[in-house]
């Protein structure tokens, strides 16, 4: 029997058809579909600009470079994320730090921030940038981090890889009323895909132009971003930074589109799943996913966490035992710092206690919209087995 995948895309024919269509068109890349994938988007989220890049990795890359993170810059965000989110600060060769988590939501705990910034304000190390992590689809607190970032004067990156569909106080997550930018990722396991890509969204005309030029080798063919040169020197672009090509292909873009018509099909099915789960698993000795009344979750996962003092098995035991089940759960997160190449930069075990905790107890179940039913019993049933219950 195969496995029950954590996540995992769901593809219709018309998502075929779309694709196809674009491969017998005239432009595989560079036509008229990306800029159509990035209007979808971004009419969606009401959003002024969008950026459309082959992963949410490289937009959080040219979102940090538009902000101008550089050398001697610091940038913060969650242990409890993946690590492209630190990772992309270091590419700018700044320095990444750590908040704590919050013990209800997961998510950067506002009040350690609020801690942590005052202590850096007194030693002159104050953040350039914040990028909090929508963790499993779940908003932050983006109003008191807004407030905060007003009053230390950083700007905000807002990692939404897991929470396009979401909402927060009513609004769609990826809007930036309180953020300068938004990312989100369109890996095949996340809420809508287009095989691999990703998409930087923000209301400032000046960072949308300067991503797109980093997205692009830092070329520019618009005139009025141009170096004047001599008048009888053909000029059809210039290259005025150091970009890259982080390009989305019109194919990739094509899926997009057709995967944005069901968004919010996808979502709700991932609500209906949520809740079904919050049922089927209350009352054994684990915590399921508390949820702030002021958002609407994308649910890109469903973490459990274990109470490992109400059972005789370990956190691995557990983990293992599903495996072998058949449930192909996962960890969302080993803490960012505890990875090999961060604890070499110096970040010691301990260092956000909350987080480590969080690591030791927590196991991630599948959800998608096309689990049934039936593989959802499947799965409380093998938690079941694995707890010895
Ligand atoms: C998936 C993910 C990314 C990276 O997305 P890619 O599109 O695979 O580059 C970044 N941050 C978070 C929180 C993610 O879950």
């Amino acid at each position: 029997m195969p496995m029950i995948p954590y996540g995992r895309q769901d593809i219709s024919q018309a998502d075929i058809d779309a694709v196809v269509e674009v491969m017998r068109s005239d432009f595989l890349t560079q036509g008229p579909t990306v800029p159509a994938f990035e209007k979808a988007v971004a009419t969606y989220c009401g959003t002024q600009h969008a950026v459309a890049v082959n992963s949410a990795t490289s937009a959080l890359h040219i979102a940090c470079l538009a902000l101008g993170v550089g050398k001697g810059d610091i940038v913060w965000t969650t242990p409890i994320t993946f690590v492209a989110s630190a990772n992309c600060a270091l590419y700018c060769g700044a320095v990444v730090d750590f908040v704590d988590i919050d013990p209800s939501t997961y998510n950067l705990s506002v009040e350690c921030l609020a801690e942590k910034l005052a202590i850096a304000e007194k030693r002159g190390s104050l953040p350039k940038v914040l990028i909090p992590v929508h963790l499993c689809g779940q908003s932050c607190d983006m109003e008191s981090i807004h407030a905060l970032s007003q009053q230390y004067g950083f700007k905000i990156i807002e990692d939404a890889s897991h929470a396009i569909g979401g909402r927060y106080k009513g609004e769609p997550v990826g809007n930036c009323r309180y953020s300068d930018i938004t990312v989100f990722s369109f890996h095949p396991v996340k809420i809508i895909t287009t095989g691999e890509g990703g998409m930087a969204l923000t209301n400032d005309p000046e960072l949308a132009s300067r991503m797109q030029r980093y997205r692009s080798h830092g070329i520019t063919s618009t005139p009025d971003e141009m170096v004047a040169r001599p008048d009888n020197e053909i000029w059809n672009y210039q290259q005025i930074t150091l970009g890259y090509n982080y390009r989305m292909t019109d194919i990739h873009a094509a899926l997009g589109i057709s995967q944005m018509q069901r968004i919010d099909e996808f979502v709700s099915k991932r609500h209906a799943i949520a809740e079904r789960y919050n049922e089927l698993l209350a009352g054994l000795p684990l915590t399921t996913p508390w949820q702030h009344p002021y958002g609407y979750s994308g649910w890109h996962l469903y973490v459990i966490r274990l109470k490992l003092d109400e059972i005789r098995k370990t956190h691995k035991d557990v983990y293992e035992s599903l495996r072998k089940q058949g449930i192909g759960v996962n960890l969302h997160y080993i803490p960012v710092y505890r990875q090999p190449f961060y604890e070499k930069m110096g970040f010691k075990v301990g260092y956000c206690a909350e987080a480590e905790q969080y690591f030791q107890e927590v196991v991630s179940i599948p959800v998608y919209p096309g689990l049934t039913i039936e593989l959802q019993g499947q799965v409380v049933e093998a938690i079941r087995k694995a707890l010895e219950i």
